[in-house]
């Protein structure tokens, strides 16, 4: 896919009256925490906004009303972090190993496709996703995009 330098903070701007339209619609918050110092990277910009709706609409979808949803980026030292929070029911541990996998769902009109994309565009952009999740607190998904490797 073709990648270009890109600002996260902007695709989150971008998407934020969206993500607000559809949390007000569950009575639900969103905050975003923006780090700063963070570079551009190389990005398509199309899949990473696929990548942070279908994790906001997921963390959403585990919410009952009054949950809350953050979006958060930081610099770290090995890259950049995008995380996506919910104050949802959790995962239990053994359903996490099937998470990612196409066709996974425990929705009854689910698709079970989400996750699977979102691996498949994280792996694109030569980053990680993980899961940590404590059942009746919530979950966190975290993608790391690691720092081009340096010249020299
Ligand atoms: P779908 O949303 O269609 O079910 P996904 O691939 O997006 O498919 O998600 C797969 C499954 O992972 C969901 O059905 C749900 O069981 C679980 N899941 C994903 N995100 C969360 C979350 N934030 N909190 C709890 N469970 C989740
Ligand atoms: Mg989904």
């Amino acid at each position: 896919v073709r990648k270009e330098a890109t600002s996260l903070e902007d695709i989150i701007q971008e998407l934020t009256p969206l993500l607000w339209a559809d949390a007000n619609l569950r009575g639900q918050s969103i905050e975003v925490k923006l780090g700063e110092h963070i570079p551009k990277l190389e990005l398509n910009p199309k899949e990473i906004k696929q990548l942070i709706l279908n994790l906001c609409r997921n963390g959403m979808e585990a919410m009952e009303d009054k949950g809350l949803l953050t979006l958060e980026t930081r610099k770290v030292p090995t890259g950049v972090e995008l995380l996506v929070s919910d104050t949802g029911p959790g995962i239990p541990p053994n359903k996490r190993d099937n998470l990612f996998q196409p066709f996974f769902t425990t929705k009854a009109k689910g698709t079970g496709l989400g996750l699977a994309l979102c691996k498949s565009i994280v792996e694109r952009h030569n980053g990680k996703v993980s899961v940590d999740s404590e059942v009746g607190v919530g979950t966190t998904f975290s993608i790391l995009f690691p720092d081009p490797p340096q010249a020299g």
